[in-house]
C-alpha cells in the first residue's frame, strides 16, 4: 500500500466512524419518547356511566377508545398500545367500580406508560335532550263565588295563564381535565369548574368515597405528579383542547379538579388527561359522538395533540449519553 492509498484509507476508515457515530446518535434521538401508551375508555360493565337518550358514556367511550388505538397503531407504531378494557365489562371483567379503577392504575403503572389517556363524554344532570317546562304567558280574570248563605258574593280573581315549553338541553362541548396540582385543596375541591357536574356528576363518584386522598401514600403521589407529571398533562390537556377548537368545536377548556370522580389521574405514575369528548346529554352532540364522522374527528383531534405533544418531548429529550 502506498502513502497515497493509504492515506485513503485512513481517510475511509474516519468517514465510517463518523457515519457510525451520527447514526448511533440519531438512533438515540429516535428512541420513542412515547413508548407505551394507556388507552382508558371510562366506566364499562355495572357502571354505564352518564345516559343519554339512546346511548351510554360506557359504550361511547369504548368504541372512540377502540378508533384512538387502531390510529396510534398506524401513526406511531413505534408506540406500544394498551387499553384497560376492550370489552362492555369493567376493566379486569371486575364486578365492583372502586376496584376496577385501582386496576385501571395498577394496569397504567405495571406497563411502565409514557402517557395516559381516559376517554369519556360528558353529562349536566339534567335530563338528556330536555323537558318540559311551564312558565306564566300572561294573566286572565275569572269570576267565582265566595262566602256562605247571606255573605255569599261574587268575586273577580286574576289567575295566570301556564303555557308549556320545552326546555333544550343545551349544555355542550369539549373539555380536557388534569389533576390540580394543589397541595392544599385534597378535600375535592375544585379549583377550576364551571357549570355542569362533569364527572363529579356520575355514579362514579359514590363509589371512590374509599380511595382515600389524605393517606401518606397519596400525599407522596401528589407531590410527585406536582413535580414530574403536572405540566405535561397541562401541555397535553392544551393541546387537545386546542386541536377541538381547530375542528371548530365549542371547547370549555382544560379543568383541573382534584377530585375523586379524576382520581384515577393522580394514580397513575405518568402525565395524565381526561377527555370529555361532547355532553352526551345534548340531541346534537349525543349524535355526533355516537356517530362515525364524529368518532373520526375526536381522534383525530387526539392524535393531531398526541403528535404535538410527542415533538414537543423530543425537543426537550436530552442528548444520549456515550456508550
Ligand atoms: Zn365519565
Amino acid at each position: 500500500m502506498n502513502n497515497k492509498k493509504f492515506q485513503r484509507f485512513v481517510k475511509s476508515f474516519f468517514v465510517a466512524g463518523i457515519i457510525f457515530f451520527a447514526g448511533n446518535i440519531a438512533w438515540a434521538q429516535q428512541r420513542p419518547v412515547l413508548s407505551t401508551i394507556i388507552v382508558d375508555p371510562g366506566h364499562g360493565g355495572i357502571d354505564p356511566g352518564a345516559s343519554g337518550q339512546f346511548s351510554t358514556e360506557a359504550a361511547v367511550a369504548l368504541s372512540i377508545s377502540l378508533k384512538l388505538g387502531k390510529a396510534l397503531a398506524e401513526q406511531l407504531p413505534e408506540s406500544k398500545v394498551i387499553f384497560t378494557r376492550t370489552t362492555d365489562e369493567l376493566p379486569g371483567g371486575l364486578g365492583n367500580i372502586r376496584e376496577a379503577l385501582r386496576y385501571r392504575a395498577d394496569m397504567a403503572n405495571q406497563a411502565k406508560g409514557d402517557l395516559f389517556i381516559a376517554i369519556h363524554c360528558n353529562a349536566n344532570g339534567h335530563r338528556a335532550g330536555g323537558w318540559y317546562a311551564k312558565r306564566i304567558v300572561g294573566h286572565k280574570n275569572r269570576t267565582v263565588t265566595v262566602g256562605r248563605g247571606s255573605k255569599r258574593r261574587k268575586k273577580t280573581i286574576r289567575e295566570p295563564i301556564y303555557e308549556s315549553y320545552w326546555q333544550k338541553n343545551n349544555e355542550h362541548g369539549t373539555e380536557t381535565y388534569i389533576w390540580a396540582a394543589d397541595r392544599i385543596g385534597y378535600k375535592g375541591e375544585a379549583i377550576q369548574s364551571i357549570g355542569g357536574e362533569g364527572e363529579g356528576g356520575e355514579n362514579v363518584e359514590d363509589s371512590t368515597n374509599e380511595l382515600d386522598l389524605n393517606s401518606p401514600e397519596a400525599m407522596i403521589r401528589a407531590q410527585l405528579y406536582e413535580k414530574k407529571f403536572f405540566g405535561k398533562s397541562l401541555s397535553l390537556a392544551t393541546m387537545v383542547e386546542d386541536e377541538f377548537v381547530k375542528q371548530g368545536r365549542d371547547s370549555r377548556g382544560v379543568k383541573q379538579r382534584n377530585e375523586k370522580g379524576i382520581w384515577v389521574l393522580q394514580a397513575t405514575g405518568m402525565p395524565s388527561i381526561l377527555v370529555e369528548t361532547g355532553f352526551i346529554t345534548q340531541t346534537e352532540e349525543e349524535e355526533y359522538i355516537n356517530s362515525e364522522k364524529g368518532q373520526e374527528e375526536i381522534v383525530a383531534a387526539i392524535m393531531g395533540a398526541i403528535k404535538r405533544y410527542k415533538t414537543s418531548l423530543e425537543g426537550l429529550a436530552p442528548p444520549a449519553p456515550a456508550k
